[in-house]
């Protein structure tokens, strides 16, 4: 696409006030159908005119019809059928105000062809599966703790035990009973997950995206944020892509099912770039969706080539009302945002208070990515919602904690460089910063309570959590031995973020050591590389069951459950017990907890350190090798010895 001076000139058009109150509109667009007929509604207000064509099916046909759509006042041209066109694929001709004619898929499509190339009309309540209308999320529980999962990645592996035809696809998500390689004594897949304690799973990209051909092989692999229809679920994890009902009611049936099942549902969405800047939106109102630079060109602050114009009326909206959408039709229990710093913290208010409405005040999850790829050329008075916005933001708006995450682990970027359990330091300051959910604005993350905080080791981006302890402690690289040393950082690290107030979130496979043989950034890597090592999930069960103690532990301390702006004052008392030992006193009333005081201590020396325990009554609940004291937990008084890298909890009752 070449840049022409003519795109300075529309991006002041578009900036100007007067724009933004002639041509802003709130009435709904996309197609509607019903008994009383089809109504198609388009915003493209600098169009000089617009073509519907109807296809009876989504990939090659020729159409077989043609009617223009009538401009009407603000921007919007529509065209209505007296027939009900369910079942139908339709596009548009799309004449700029320079006379250029763009064929584009509509950008508020619901449904859509093969690859997302023609939008589909279509009665969604035929896509409801039974009982759908009374399918509600599990209660939500003590503690968030969020597991994000890749749909493709998680079940295909054949020891998935997963049926064939649903290994990778949403189905495949869904399927209960399975085991290692059908062996029926070892849970994977659902069953496993709901054996380990997670609350919520999150779902990396499921909107329609563009870089896997939906009729390609079944080894294409991509994460996936490359969105081409916003709210559409993508094709290539359906069993059959080509009918778009078939996608549609496939990840419904499966949210249902992970609702019956116990678990609340996230998606991971990507609102701040398109897969290209020649998109449905880019077709339908040249460069009004995105930002430009001074000169005209794309902003590229996502480092995929463009960046949507959030700040912009029409833009927002189309944002807002997609999160809405899938938090309506799709029954979403929230929303990760992909580079929220891209976006605006206006906006983010309005989804939050927008969410809040219709569904109770904090009950569907928000938070995303509090950074950028690079600057963005947001409109000035717009405010990023990045580390630095949390304090405009809702206190219910959070973000994933980079200052907990690299304090533990190390630097996320220069492979070498350790973190507090592999070798490096941490101060004592820092430390309790983590404990207390980054609260104190080091490192610029600012949030106002732990509400705002999702504590976390490893994600989908940079190395998983075993292959940066494998680089920063065995010179010669292991990835698949599990090597006793690095084992034992693995369960302190897991240790000292499962002890951090703040949401909790995970990487699938976090738990049992998962590796990528240290490739850092494996979005279009095989999916051989990237798939969930089912053999892995239980030869390396050790350390599971050190994950799983201390989540069914956490759930049980309120001191550390607490989001509320006053949870920083739980923590009473912090000393050194020796060089790269801390230890933290917090208060833990509330709730129905046994323990009314806690005490963490997190040893990443290599030398065992004594603890002088402070007072009578307390529990070992979880040490160096088991997470599940608690269960039976032993009273200890004077002192206590914390093993070389590792942690110790206890409990006061
Ligand atoms: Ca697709």
């Amino acid at each position: 696409m070449t840049i022409t001076s003519g795109q300075t000139v529309k991006k002041r058009l578009y900036d100007s006030k007067s724009f933004e109150k002639k041509y802003h509109y709130d009435g709904p667009l996309g197609a509607r159908c019903g008994d009383g007929g089809t109504v198609f509604t388009l915003w493209a207000p600098t169009a000089r005119a617009v073509v519907l064509r109807l296809y009876r099916d989504g990939g090659q046909d020729t159409e077989t019809a043609h009617h223009p759509l009538a401009a009407l006042p603000r921007g919007v041209w529509e065209y209505r059928s007296p027939q009900n066109l369910d079942g139908w694929y339709y596009d548009y001709l799309v004449t700029d105000a320079e006379g250029t004619t763009r064929r584009t898929a509509d950008p508020y499509a619901r449904a859509c062809g093969l690859n997302g190339a023609r939008s589909m009309v279509l009665d969604l309540a035929r896509t409801d599966p039974a009982g759908w209308a009374e399918d509600r999320p599990p209660a939500r529980g003590p503690e968030d703790i969020i597991y994000e999962v890749h749909v493709k990645d998680f079940t295909w592996d054949p020891a998935s035990g997963v049926r064939d035809e649903w290994r990778g696809k949403y189905k495949g998500l869904a399927q209960r009973g399975t085991t290692l390689a059908g062996d029926g004594v070892h849970p994977t897949g659902l069953d496993y997950l709901l054996d380990l304690g997670v609350t919520h799973l999150q779902l990396m990209p499921v909107f329609d995206y563009g870089s896997v051909d939906e009729a390609g092989p079944d080894t294409a692999f991509n994460w996936g944020y490359d969105p081409v229809n916003y709210n559409v679920p993508e094709g290539s994890y359906a069993t059959d892509p080509a009918h778009g009902e078939v996608r549609i009611r496939e990840l419904k049936e499966t949210i249902q099912a992970l609702h019956r099942s116990g678990l609340r549902v996230i998606m991971d969405v990507v609102y701040n770039h398109t897969y290209k800047l020649d998109s449905w939106l880019w077709r339908t109102e040249p460069w009004y969706f995105y930002r430009q630079m001074p000169d005209g060109s794309p902003s590229d602050g996502s480092a995929c080539g463009n960046d949507l114009a959030t700040e912009r009326g029409m833009c927002g909206r189309y944002i807002l009302d997609s999160v809405l959408y899938w938090a309506e039709e799709y029954h979403m229990d929230g929303f990760r945002f992909d580079l929220m710093g891209l976006l605006d913290t206006d906006l983010m208010n309005r989804i939050r208070a927008a969410l809040d409405a219709r569904f109770g005040r904090g009950e569907k999850l928000i938070y995303g990515e509090p950074w950028s790829a690079r600057r963005s050329a947001m409109r000035r008075g717009a405010r990023p919602a990045d580390k630095r916005g949390l304090v405009v933001l809702d206190s219910n708006v959070g973000a994933f904690c980079d200052m907990t995450r690299d304090l533990v682990k190390g630097h996320i970027t220069r492979a070498a460089q350790p973190g507090f359990v592999n070798g490096g330091t941490a101060t004592l300051a820092e430390l309790c910063e983590s404990v207390t959910g980054c609260t104190g604005g080091r490192h610029g993350f600012h949030a106002q309570a732990p509400s705002q905080t999702i504590t976390y080791l490893s994600s989908h981006d940079d190395w998983t959590l075993w292959d940066k302890l494998i680089l920063t402690m065995d010179p010669t690289h292991r990835f698949d031995e599990p090597l006793p040393q690095v084992l034992r950082a693995n369960r302190l690290a897991a240790a000292i973020c499962m002890t951090c107030q703040g949401h909790l979130f995970l990487l699938s496979g976090e738990e049992f050591g998962r590796t990528k043989q240290g490739l850092r950034d494996s979005f279009n890597a095989p999916v051989q590389l990237n798939r969930i090592d089912w053999r892995r999930a239980w030869s390396w069960r050790g350390l599971g069951e050190y994950y799983r103690g201390l989540m069914a532990l956490r759930k049980q301390l309120p001191g550390l459950c607490d989001k509320s702006s006053r949870a920083v004052e739980r923590l009473t008392q912090v000393w050194r017990p020796g060089r790269q030992c801390a230890a933290f006193l917090l208060d833990n009333s509330g709730g129905e907890s046994r323990w009314r005081e806690l005490m963490l201590v997190y040893n990443a020396s290599g030398h065992p350190r004594n603890v002088v325990l402070p007072g009578a009554g307390w529990e070992i609940l979880a040490d160096a090798d088991s997470s599940t004291l608690w269960q039976h937990p032993a009273a200890v008084q004077g002192a206590v010895q914390v093993e070389p890298t590792a942690a110790l909890i206890l409990g006061r009752i």
